[in-house]
């Protein structure tokens, strides 16, 4: 697949096979892009601006949907390429596509509200006698660099709301998975005009680096891991950043809790898209009263997963990204058996494939629970107390999203105030998004928020306007 540069399909000399992380089946080649080819992407982005910003909202709106209809249309072909690309069950893929086609919806809408307001200056001091007014304005161009985890849906979370605002966008799609999120933008240019929407594709440490060094665009939004959110942070200048990074979610499991929901609050949310989910439940901290109850409860949920070949619509766990990928998951995993953690089920690996693995007797300071690891893993780490498992659930650098099962209201008031991480959920798995809710972590887990409407208010800026009737 070629990129799309100013409405033209562009190439490479070089270029980078995608594989399927199933069979290790070639599903197509990109080309690696050189930097002048990433400087051509940033002209066309910004000579394309204007269309945009003379373009109604009405006829933004408009397009949008058109696109999220075409997208519909689709859905079972594009389901089957995410499979293809990223090794993720297919019923998951169609998740992805029906939360894509959601997050469209939601942009368009949000295309039609974007306000300013009437700002009273008669309230400051000599402001008798004015009148003003705010007004959104587009920031111009926004770079959006994407992880592989979720490449369509987090890809639209910044290209529909970008538009939505009138701002161009270039995407730099993940070396590993860029083919759905390079089909999608081929939707997008048969209804904006050329230079709308441009994606380039190659090594991020490459064309990631020289977009987010480039003074001609206004504006990086990036998903991804920390070690490259804060590199970004570093190197983007004056222009708005937005960082969406990992995270390390604590499940907080109180000795009142409904286990049974609990567990099943696990299953989704250690095991889904095989643990490569940023909001993942990556640390389970269980009061020691129920402790075994509720192991053996998740042992006997996780057993009924069924890993196989992703297209298979009875599979519910699929591969990792990478073989590379599993075989971190099983040396942190390996490392903290070492030094005393006791895998209860799982624990082995079959090329990309990694076992849906329960493990108990976690410490927090193993490594496996220090950083964020990207696997199917559920670790149980057992406290004695509320206050033990809020000073758990805070020891790390990380604070994307949380949740707490409890009947009692006043523990999972403590919980909501005392956690600090983007969200909180009482009796809820971390493992929940709706696409127009606030997301976005504290601490090392991000800065600013997506969800369309708070992507919006990041990707525009407030100019006043102030009119003197004295
Ligand atoms: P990653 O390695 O940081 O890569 C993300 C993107 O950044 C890729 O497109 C990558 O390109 C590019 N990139 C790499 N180095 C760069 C640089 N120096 N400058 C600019 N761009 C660069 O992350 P990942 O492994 O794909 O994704 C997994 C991580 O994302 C996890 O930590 C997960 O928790 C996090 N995540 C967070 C959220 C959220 O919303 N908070 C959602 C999903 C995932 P290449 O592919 O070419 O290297």
């Amino acid at each position: 697949m070629d990129m799309l540069i100013g409405g033209k399909y562009v190439t490479a000399e070089d270029t980078e096979e995608v594989k399927n992380p199933y069979d290790g089946q070639v599903i197509d080649t990109v080309p690696i892009a050189h930097l002048q080819t990433a400087q051509l992407a940033i002209d066309e982005a910004n000579k394309a601006k204007s269309s945009l910003v003379e373009m109604s909202a009405f006829k933004i709106s408009n397009k949008l949907l058109n696109v999220c209809e075409k997208l519909t249309q689709n859905r079972e072909e594009f389901a089957k390429l995410l499979t293809l690309e990223v090794g993720k069950p297919i019923n998951e893929s169609l998740v992805e596509l029906d939360r894509s086609i959601e997050t469209l919806k939601l942009a368009a809408e949000e295309a039609k509200r974007i306000y300013g307001e009437s700002v009273p200056l008669d309230a400051g001091l000599n402001g008798k006698g004015f009148f003003a007014f705010t007004q959104r304005l587009p920031l111009g161009v926004v770079a959006a660099i994407t992880p592989f985890n979720y490449p369509l849906n987090l890809t639209i979370h910044k290209i529909a709301p970008a538009i939505a605002c009138k701002n161009t966008v270039i995407v730099k799609p993940p070396t590993e998975a860029p083919l759905t999120v390079m089909k999608f933008c081929e939707l997008l240019n048969e209804e904006f005009p050329d230079g709308v929407v441009n994606v380039i594709t190659g090594y991020g440490s490459e064309i990631g680096d020289y977009l987010v060094c480039s003074p001609e665009i206004d504006k990086i939004s990036f998903t991804g891991s920390v070690t490259t959110g804060l590199m970004i942070s570093q190197k983007a200048g004056m222009k708005k950043v937005t960082l969406e990074l990992g995270g390390n979610d604590p499940l907080v499991v109180l000795k009142d809790a409904d286990i049974e929901k609990a567990v099943k609050g696990v299953i989704n949310g250690a095991f889904l898209n095989a643990g490569q989910v940023c909001m993942g439940v990556k640390r389970i901290i269980v009061e020691e009263e129920i402790a075994d109850e509720f192991a053996k409860k998740l042992v006997g949920e996780t057993e009924k997963l069924v890993m196989g070949n992703p297209l298979d619509k009875t599979t519910t766990l699929g591969t990792l990204i990478s073989e590379k990928a599993a075989m971190q998951v099983e040396q942190t995993v390996d490392m903290a058996v070492k030094e005393g953690a006791k895998i209860l089920t799982g624990g082995k690996r079959e090329g990309a494939f990694y076992e849906a693995t329960v493990i108990d007797n976690v410490k927090p300071d193993m490594d496996l629970v220090v950083n964020e690891t990207f696997g199917p893993v559920a670790p149980i780490i057992r406290v004695k107390s509320l206050d033990e498992a809020i000073e758990v659930a805070n020891d790390t650098e990380y604070g994307l999203q949380a949740g707490v099962f409890t009947s009692d209201y006043s523990a999972a008031m403590r919980c909501a105030n005392e956690i600090e991480a983007g969200t909180v959920f009482i009796n809820k798995q971390s493992t929940f998004r709706t696409d127009n809710m606030p997301f976005g972590g504290f601490k090392n887990s991000g800065v600013g928020k997506e969800g369309i409407k708070y992507a919006v208010e990041e990707m525009t800026k407030t100019k006043l306007i102030g009119l003197n009737l004295r």
